[in-house]
């Protein structure tokens, strides 16, 4: 699960980065950026993180 580091919302999208890769948009407080928060909580199916 990714959440905004700034409004700590859940409610964020990656859109197309273009040249500099992978980018989030918060509808929040429509922060935009690469760095977001992500959380483990939650099984995530198909994968297994033993450590
Ligand atoms: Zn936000």
């Amino acid at each position: 699960m990714l959440y905004c580091p700034v409004c700590k919302s859940r409610d964020i999208f990656p859109v197309a980065g273009g040249y500099i890769g992978q980018v989030y948009l918060c509808k929040n407080c429509k922060y935009r950026g690469s760095f977001v928060l992500e959380t483990d909580d939650g099984d995530e199916p198909g994968e297994n993180k033993e450590l």
